[in-house]
């Protein structure tokens, strides 16, 4: 069994980035990310402060927008008009989770969708459905298809089971594996709650996917011998004793897992860094596609 670096990984993806920011900067241009975060969890707090310090690290404008729980539906879409009208912002990021009276459905239709950094806007969604390669995709499952190809894992012909069909995971990922080209080319199965008989279709899988959000779900019974597994979870459990109360673990129970894989994600440490490193990437291919520029 072979570790899948997700930290190394992401210092190479924020180093393209970087050289790719030095092109635009000698045409005058800075890329920008919005991020905004509604309401106070600790959690996205976190999330949100580590996307602006890599933003300073690379050199983006960076902006941060935070709003209290209690900002109506229309406030937030107002907010958002004004981030689509500013020049200096090529990206635009709504904090998952929003409180629950919000509509993230609508909030995704109010971004432009050329600043659609997130890829959940319907134009984006269809063009990654239609394998057009404009379109903004979302972060996560950048993330995981770039850790494969690193790892020169076949894609290609493989069998690929993902766990959860949401809308920024598992939905986008099953079109990336299965689109047509490098990177793709896979046969892909997406299960969820309602799947029967789930153990047996993982056990088919060359290359398992996690994205449900249940620590130490997937157990050695659900992985053949030699698959690949990308473990998406990051879930808190709770850990007392320790300063925060918690500590984090992904979906697949490692010790069990772990012996049985090719290669494995831990998490956190695997697909968590490749998230940030796909976002700013996605917010200099939006800056370079607002100023018409191929870089
Ligand atoms: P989500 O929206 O809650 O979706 C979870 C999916 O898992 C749903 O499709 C659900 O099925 C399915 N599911 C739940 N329990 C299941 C079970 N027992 N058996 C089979 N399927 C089950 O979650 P998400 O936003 O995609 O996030 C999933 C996990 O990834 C979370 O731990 C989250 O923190 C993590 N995450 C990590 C990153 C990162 O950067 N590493 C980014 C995003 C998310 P139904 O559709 O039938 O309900």
């Amino acid at each position: 069994m072979k570790l899948i670096d997700g930290i190394a990984v992401a210092k190479k993806v924020h180093e393209e980035t970087r050289t790719r920011i030095a092109a635009l900067s000698c045409r005058g241009l800075r890329p920008g990310l919005a991020v905004v975060l509604v309401g106070d969890r600790p959690a996205s707090r976190v999330y949100v402060r580590k996307k602006a310090e890599q933003c300073a690290k690379l050199g983006f404008h960076s902006l941060r927008l935070e709003l209290p729980d209690t900002i109506t539906q229309q406030e937030l879409v107002a907010h958002i008009a004004v981030l689509n009208a500013d020049p200096k912002i090529h990206g635009i990021l709504i904090q998952s989770p929003t409180p629950p009276h919000i509509n993230e459905i609508e909030v995704a239709h109010a971004i432009d969708p050329r600043k659609d950094v997130d890829g959940l806007h319907p134009v984006n969604v269809a063009k990654l459905a239609l394998e057009d390669p404009s379109g903004l995709v979302p972060c996560t499952p950048l993330g995981c298809r770039r850790l494969l190809l690193e790892y020169q894992v076949p894609i290609s012909g493989a069998h690929a089971v993902i766990l959860g069909r949401s809308r920024i995971v598992g939905k986008p990922l099953s079109l990336l594996l299965m689109s047509k080209g490098a990177g793709g080319d896979a046969t892909v199965t997406v299960v969820h709650s309602r799947t029967r008989n789930l153990e047996k279709i993982t056990c088919q899988a060359d290359i398992l996917i996690s994205a449900i959000g249940r620590p130490h779900f997937l157990s050695g019974r659900h992985v053949c011998e030699g698959a690949v597994v990308i473990d998406v979870g990051i879930n808190r459990v709770e850990c007392p004793g320790t300063q925060s109360g918690y500590h984090l673990v992904g979906d697949a129970n490692f010790k069990q897992v772990a012996p049985k894989c090719s290669l494995i994600t831990p998490s956190p440490g695997g697909v968590g860094p490749m998230t940030i490193a796909m976002l700013l990437s996605n917010t200099v291919k939006a800056c370079c596609q607002i100023h018409g520029l191929h870089l």
